[in-house]
């Protein structure tokens, strides 16, 4: 598929500046599925194009798809729409080779984001539940548009029209940053069909791309719903968020002062254990009701993903004992239990509740007992010395040091880097670098109210070389999530080992 932004903006060749992607030069990114090159058939003083090249593999797309891979129809694989269609693929491309770009930020003309620019855009194609669809969803944002219709098959004009066209936008003066920020989110609301599983960061990701624009925009339940996929679970508490910021704005105005910021809840506001637990098991999602999961490693929530990258990393290293220490519900457990490798699993948590809650999650009282002699939950501090946690090949801390007071730290690396003295240690925490593409976030405030500091790149990475050095661990550091420019992931991970 083919997206591309013209431009008649003096000098028209800014636009490579904004793009941060050098006009004399093609560019390619990796994006799941295939590959983005970026070029410009165009690049004059007056007149400056910009193209995005997605380049998808259909085999490749249908190939991993587990248990999903046999069904379908015989040919699948071979006669799909999805190399040719802007969708959710087209938006992960447009946020990995112009992130910086639709975040608004320039470093080599910083003031040239804020300039509203006349742009023309055209998407080959789209596809579109009717012809009216793209207007309704682009005219309220002020852009002029027009389709170009495709006949079904041209020999049969009876049949009439496809529902692919090709997608013309014109818009006399707007910011780049919002031209892909609407495409970002409405090119998948047209194609109705995602290759991720959808979960609370999609619905995190459409009120951060969305906040501006999306409470005032009239269809605006039907892009919601979309986006969401239906599920009410998200879709329900997202428009409740859309609704709020719209009375916001509208109260703003009232009083003709700034906008109040968004609800500053990005990751989720209880438990981050508890909230990921509000997902379908990883089991079940896998056979269930998403059509549009294609590619199994974009289809968990971001928790989940990040204890599947520990667990990944855990495993490689063959160990028989492991310790999962702020081990909460028990989601890391529970993969940890599928290996069977591993001999003996100690979970230990400060909290009761969560050690009850894990006990149950694991059906520990109704385990074989073989099984049952794997594991053990404890209830403990991470920061007093405790016997206990000696003799282990790996140990984990998933998400636990950020709820720690900064003050205790050097308890928790005494107890766990000193004494217990794991094979390897694991430790995850946010990245603070990538808060800045959470809107919703103001400045100074976290991801999670019980979190007691969130860590730049920089500051994890200085706390992590201090610990491995005061210790005789070597150590290496990891981005977790989807990485973007700039910013990295939205996780991070210090992988130790002695
Ligand atoms: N690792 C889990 C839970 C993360 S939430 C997961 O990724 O799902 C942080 C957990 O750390 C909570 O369960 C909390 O009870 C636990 N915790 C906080 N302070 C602790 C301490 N001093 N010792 C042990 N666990 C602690």
């Amino acid at each position: 598929m083919l997206l591309t932004i013209s431009t008649t903006y003096q000098p028209a060749t800014d636009l490579g500046y904004l793009l941060h992607k050098n006009p004399a030069r093609l560019q390619t990114v990796e994006v799941s599925g295939g590959l983005a090159h970026v070029f410009y058939p165009e690049a004059t003083a007056e007149r400056c194009t910009a193209a995005l090249l997605l380049d998808l593999d259909p085999v490749g797309l249908v190939r991993g798809r587990g248990e999903r891979g046999g069904e379908g129809f015989a040919l699948e694989q071979y006669v799909n729409d999805r190399p040719y269609v802007a969708s959710s693929f087209l938006s992960v491309a447009l946020s990995k080779a112009f992130g910086t770009a639709m975040n608004g930020t320039c470093k080599d003309r910083p003031a040239l984001p804020a300039e509203a620019l006349p742009l023309a855009v055209k998407v080959a194609v789209v596809a579109a539940p009717g012809p009216d669809w793209p207007r309704r969803l682009f005219e309220p944002l002020g852009y002029q548009v027009e389709t170009e219709a495709y006949a079904l098959d041209p020999t049969q004009p009876a049949w009439g029209d496809s529902q692919y066209y090709t997608l013309h936008l014109r818009h006399d003066g707007l910011r780049l940053q919002d031209v892909l920020t609407h495409l970002y989110v409405l090119l998948p609301v047209l194609d109705n069909n995602k290759h991720y599983y959808v979960d609370q960061t999609e619905a995190e990701k459409l009120l951060h791309r969305g906040g501006d624009w999306l409470p005032r925009h009239p269809e605006r339940d039907f892009i919601t719903r979309r986006y969401l996929r239906y599920r009410a679970l998200y879709v329900n508490p997202t428009l409740a968020r859309l609704l709020d910021a719209d009375e916001l704005t509208d109260e703003a105005d009232a009083a003709a002062a700034p906008a109040a910021p968004a609800n500053p809840v990005p990751e989720a506001a209880t438990d981050p254990a508890a909230a990921a637990d509000a997902l379908p098991p990883a089991t079940a999602s896998a056979a269930g009701d998403q059509a549009e999961a294609r590619v199994p490693t974009e289809k968990t929530s971001l928790h989940d993903q990040r204890l599947q990258q520990v667990a990944q990393e855990i495993y490689q290293l063959a160990p028989k004992r492991v310790l999962d220490l702020g081990c909460g519900e028990g989601k890391l457990l529970r993969l940890l239990l599928r290996q069977p490798k591993i001999d003996y699993i100690l979970g230990m948590d400060v909290s009761h509740q969560a050690l009850t809650r894990a006990a149950q999650r694991l059906h520990l009282a109704e385990m074989p007992p073989r099984q049952r002699a794997r594991i053990d939950l404890i209830q403990g501090s991470l920061l007093y010395k405790d016997e206990r946690l000696a003799g282990f090949d790996a140990a984990a801390l998933v998400e636990v040091i950020e709820h720690l007071d900064p003050g205790r730290l050097a308890a928790l690396e005494a107890v766990v880097f000193g004494q217990a003295r794991p094979g390897h240690v694991f430790v995850t925490t946010p990245n603070a670098d990538y808060n800045q593409l959470y809107d919703t976030l103001s400045a100074g405030t976290f991801r999670h109210t019980d979190h007691r500091f969130e860590w730049s790149r920089a500051e994890f990475a200085a706390w992590a070389t201090a610990v491995a050095e005061r210790h005789g661990y070597q150590v290496r550091l990891v981005a977790m999530g989807e990485e973007m420019e700039g910013v990295g992931g939205p996780s991070q991970m210090a992988v130790f080992g002695l």
